[in-house]
């Protein structure tokens, strides 16, 4: 791959309606920035999609900003130090932050999550297991969900970014983890490479049922990634003293999923006859004080080869918004991760 003359960037060009179209985006060229006193030249590496993208298009915004019109898309990069003249980068560093869907990118530094153990093998994982999502895994299972030995937890999403860490982290734990996922291909590689204890299909049509049976002793913990029917299914299954850490609602984010009836009265219901423990959490709340530690536990978890990581590779920046689009609808099979440059 070699270095582009210009800065190639995908900008958001059209607000949609529901469904994300390909007309959101535009692709565009600037001029390579140059940096100024105390700045560095980032090259991004790696780009990774993830589904709260499809909420920064929102009109209002949702727990961040949105993105505005002719700005370039948000996204978590991998990026390395072309030019320097900060005295803590030097040229060859690489680094994890937010540079968006483009090439080339300024910084000062001050937003840079990390800087990556030299010559590592797999900076990717930087966006995946070690970053965002893993975090988000890490965090919403032991702080929120607790698990203890001999319980169940459903996860759906099971063999995506956060779900196939959340169900390992799980099985680890002693717990029976049953996931769920779209399709025969994903299931079957759930149990056989993540060792998950079952995995349902989620477009089954019997999928309540066939759910209902791997969980036998009912749900003890719902790893809520996706709402919609899956979260329908779930909810009879919870026992008493359930958790659920609610962590996205993906089937809802392009406004799908919403029926006419109102279901929240029955969910209360169950909220109080079950002793339900709900709660939503942010995962960029956490960083200044977990990340840290979350960090040093995954990497010791992936260098015992105890955690096993699929990654699902897009070769080129143009077709970053093909790869979102198939992301919201479950087309991915892994963490995706856009290779950039290199
Ligand atoms: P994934 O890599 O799991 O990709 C999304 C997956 O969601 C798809 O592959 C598909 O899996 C599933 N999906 C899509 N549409 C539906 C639907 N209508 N019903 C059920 N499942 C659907 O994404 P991530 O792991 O990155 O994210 C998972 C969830 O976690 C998202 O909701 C995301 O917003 C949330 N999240 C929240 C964070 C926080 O701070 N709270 C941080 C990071 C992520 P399949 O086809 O296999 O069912």
């Amino acid at each position: 791959m070699s270095k582009p003359p210009v800065n190639r960037r995908i900008v958001f060009a059209s607000r949609p309606k529901g469904e994300l179209t390909l007309d959101a985006f535009r692709l565009e060229t600037a001029e390579i920035p140059q940096p100024g006193k105390n700045q560095m030249l980032l090259r991004t590496l790696w780009l990774s999609l993830d589904p709260y993208m499809r909420t920064r298009l929102y009109e209002t915004d949702s727990y961040m900003p949105g993105v505005k019109l002719g700005e370039v898309m948000v996204g978590g990069t991998v990026s390395r130090v072309e030019a320097s003249n900060h005295p803590d980068f030097h040229v060859g560093d690489v680094v994890h932050l937010y540079a968006g869907w483009q090439d080339y990118t300024l910084s000062d530094g001050s937003d840079v999550i990390v800087k990556l153990p030299p010559g590592m093998n797999n900076p990717s994982w930087y966006l995946g297991a070690l970053g965002m999502p893993g975090f988000t895994a890490w965090y919403g299972l032991n702080k929120i969900g607790k698990p203890h030995v001999g319980e169940t937890l459903v996860v759906a999403a099971a063999t995506g970014a956060v779900g196939q860490i959340v169900g390992q982290l799980a099985r680890q734990q002693g717990c029976r983890v049953v996931g769920i996922a779209g399709g025969a291909t994903k299931c079957a590689y759930a149990t056989s490479q993540f060792g998950l204890d079952a995995c349902i299909d989620r477009y089954a049509k019997d999928f309540p049922e066939q759910l209902a049976a791997a969980c036998p002793q009912g749900v003890d913990i719902y790893f809520e990634n996706v709402g919609g029917a899956v979260f329908d299914a779930v909810m009879p299954l919870l026992n008493v003293g359930a958790r659920i850490p609610v962590c996205g609602l993906i089937s809802h984010y392009s406004g799908g999923g919403m029926s006419d009836v109102d279901r929240l009265p029955g969910f209360l219901s169950k909220a109080l006859f079950k002793r339900l423990k709900i709660e939503g959490f942010i995962i960029f709340d956490h960083y200044p004080d977990f990340y840290a530690a979350f960090v040093r536990d995954m990497t010791l978890l992936i260098e015992s080869g105890e955690m096993k990581l699929r990654e699902d590779v897009i070769d080129s920046l143009e077709a970053a918004p093909n790869g979102l689009i198939a992301l919201l609808k479950g087309g991915n099979f892994g963490k995706v991760v856009v290779k950039v440059g290199d």
